[in-house]
């Protein structure tokens, strides 16, 4: 027998898994059935691929087994295997330059530690978390000797010759834990099936679990038991599987096992990348905003593996938060399989697959929206897409700066100019051949903003305006400033061309509207406006005549870069105390017989009552609670009876 000493790392990292490891020690299963895994897919691809293996032919499988009263767990596959040399080193040393360096970064903050360990993954090792001896029994493929490695792990293992009666038939491994009391656990047969069902269900080859079922006699007495083996995982993923062979049914099915509910998904899309990075994904678009999807602690609906095995399923990063809607899986043949959410977050590998990822379903998104007009069966897709998720993707907007333009063109609004839903780019079809904006109204649900005063004068010159009556419309449209489309220029060849963004309720957005009142006129209601002014006072930031209003006598607006009344509403509503007092101005219609009754008084309280309810009615109408309503009750009560 020969004894060896660990390599200095290895002692470090068992340490701190004997003594500091605590949470989530089952992960030791996942990271023995990966080994397994890999060790088939070595066997397997040598036994194509060189013709010393040719001559080995084998059925891949994994086997576990327990025995309550031995307290082992063993965990068994018929790969590659290992000879004394190959034990020596892999399993006395750490090869992955990303452990040393993880280690290097650890602290003496053990718990702080336990914590980032538990999520880095530590491979073999880890089994140290349920054992307090390991024993390896292995047979490398073509040599004739079983090797067995054992330790307990402190600093030093064992290797020798398997003692006779353990002597593999086949190649392959032979994991043996000596679990410790607290590992006793894992001597289950539910506990096994459930781990392998969480974390291995879609590792390539079977996974069989054996187990003993009690026998019981016509009187329900105990008469014995039988040795039973089941298969435990459901074998090659989903996504692996080539389209060809898979059926609708397929991958609805597995959405309803990701998705925990029984709704079919309103699409998905599959692909397999093989070109410098090599990765499968499969994602979903559900037919209903999943429950959790305005919450801050939502669950991330994309699950991460690599090379079949789970890695996790809980980590943000996977999708932008704009598309957290989305389900699915994304494998990588690329990542190290220990690697720890710290590191997912810089890693590039992991970049390049999200980046395109996004870039895919953005892509996917689109085609739904082009098919909309193909069919009624498609109209309906793409309306219950803008119904469930127009909102994250107007998110979205001020969230992915790189894919602003993709997303400009999927974001849907209501319109003047028609029924249902419109996009920039058909508003861009229906504008006058001169006109310069594309024009838009927030604030308040979509009746109040059909009804404003401000679209008067829109209206009137048939100008197109968007009705944006999403809270978040507010905080997003402004944002944007302008919309851009690549149009074929004058002589042909492609130009960026830009639409500014003008809120009708902002000071500015009425350029187009022309002059509606000549100098004349002005000049006319000069003593009207100074009126008004006097008598609201610091109520209002500026009193004016104006060009948007046909019907009505007053509106108000913002100036051009004051957040808007329904926005500072909103923003007071969702606890921003610190919010100062934003000031409208008001704008009245030199024409109207309330603003003209005005002319011929001197009457101070008559003046202040009118001019009360130009400004309160305007607010009214925008959807803006009013600070005094009383008041304005009895000046308007005061007017209708004098
Ligand atoms: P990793 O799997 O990340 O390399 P581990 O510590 O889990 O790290 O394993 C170290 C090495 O031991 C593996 O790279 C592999 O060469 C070898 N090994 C572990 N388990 C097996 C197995 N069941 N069959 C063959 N080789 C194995």
């Amino acid at each position: 027998m020969a004894q060896h000493q660990f390599q200095t790392e290895v002692s470090r990292l068992l340490h701190l898994i004997i003594h500091s490891l605590y949470s989530n020690r089952e992960i030791f299963l996942r990271e023995l059935i990966s080994n397994a895994s890999d060790a088939l897919d070595k066997l397997k691809y040598l036994t194509v691929a060189e013709d010393a293996y040719k001559s080995i032919s084998f059925e891949p499988r994994i086997d576990i087994a327990f025995n309550k009263d031995a307290k082992t767990l063993t965990v068994s596959d018929n790969g590659i295997g290992m000879n004394g040399t190959d034990l020596e080193e892999s399993l006395g040393t750490i090869a992955r330059s990303g452990t040393k360096a993880f280690l290097e970064k650890l602290s003496a903050d053990a718990k702080k530690d336990s914590n980032l360990i538990g999520q880095f993954g530590v491979g073999f090792y880890s089994a140290f978390m349920a054992a307090d001896r390991i024993e390896v029994l292995s047979r490398k493929a073509g040599e004739e000797k079983t090797w067995q490695w054992s330790s307990e792990g402190q600093d030093s293992y064992d290797i020798e010759e398997a003692p006779g009666t353990a002597d593999r038939k086949e190649q392959g491994t032979t994991v043996i834990l000596h679990l410790t009391e607290e590992g006793l656990e894992y001597a289950n047969r539910w506990t096994i099936e459930d781990i392998v069902k969480r974390y291995s269900n879609h590792v390539a080859f079977p996974i069989f679990l054996t187990y003993d079922e009690k026998e019981y006699d016509d009187k329900g007495k105990e008469k014995g038991s039988k040795t039973k083996t089941d298969r435990i995982n459901s074998g090659q993923a989903i996504w692996c599987r080539s389209k060809q062979d898979l059926k609708e049914e397929d991958y609805i099915e597995f959405y309803k096992g990701i998705s925990y509910g029984d709704d079919a998904p309103l699409h998905y899309v599959h692909t397999k990348a093989e070109g410098t990075l090599e990765y499968s994904t499969l994602f979903y678009i559900p037919s209903k905003a999943p429950f959790d999807m305005y919450n801050v602690d939502y669950k991330p609906g994309v699950k991460l593996y690599v090379k079949r095995v789970f890695i996790t399923d809980d980590d943000k990063e996977l999708m932008p938060p704009y598309l957290r809607f989305i389900r699915g899986v994304i494998d990588s043949e690329d990542l190290p399989l220990n690697v720890s959410r710290e590191i997912l977050q810089q890693n590039k590998i992991l970049m390049n697959i999200k980046n395109a990822s996004v870039k895919k379903l953005l892509g996917e998104f689109k085609s739904l929206a082009d098919a909309a007009s193909a069919s009624g069966e498609n109209k309906k897709k793409w309306e219950t897409f803008i119904v469930n998720f127009n909102r994250p993707l107007k998110e979205g907007l001020y969230q992915d700066y790189a894919n602003r333009e993709a997303l400009q063109d999927l974001v849907r609004f209501k319109s003047t100019a028609v029924e249902g839903w419109t996009s920039f780019a058909d508003y861009l079809t229906r504008m006058k051949g001169d006109q310069k904006n594309i024009y838009y109204i927030t604030g308040g649900d979509e009746k109040t903003l059909r009804a404003s005063p401000l679209l008067e004068a829109y209206k009137a010159k048939d100008l197109e305006v968007l009705i944006m009556d999403d809270e978040i419309d507010d905080i997003v449209i402004p944002s944007l400033h302008s919309y851009h489309r690549e149009l074929p220029g004058t002589d042909g060849k492609m130009e960026t061309k830009h639409w500014d963004l003008k809120a009708v309720n902002r000071a500015g957005a009425d350029e187009e509207l022309g002059e509606k009142q000549d100098k004349q006129a002005e000049k006319e209601a000069k003593p009207v406006i100074e009126k008004i002014k006097k008598a609201l006072g610091d109520r209002v930031k500026d009193v004016k005549l104006s060009r948007r209003l046909h019907d009505s006598p007053s509106c108000i607006v913002a100036d051009e870069n004051d957040p808007s009344m329904q926005m500072a509403q909103m923003l007071k509503a969702m606890g921003q105390a610190e919010m100062p007092d934003i000031k409208p101005i008001l704008e009245v219609n030199g024409e109207h017989p309330i603003v003209l009754s005005l002319k011929n008084t001197g009457d101070e309280e008559r003046i202040a009552d009118i001019a009360g309810v130009l400004l309160d009615q305007a607010l009214l109408v925008e959807g803006i609670k009013l600070k005094d309503p009383a008041n304005f009750v009895r000046r308007l009560n005061r007017l209708l009876s004098a």
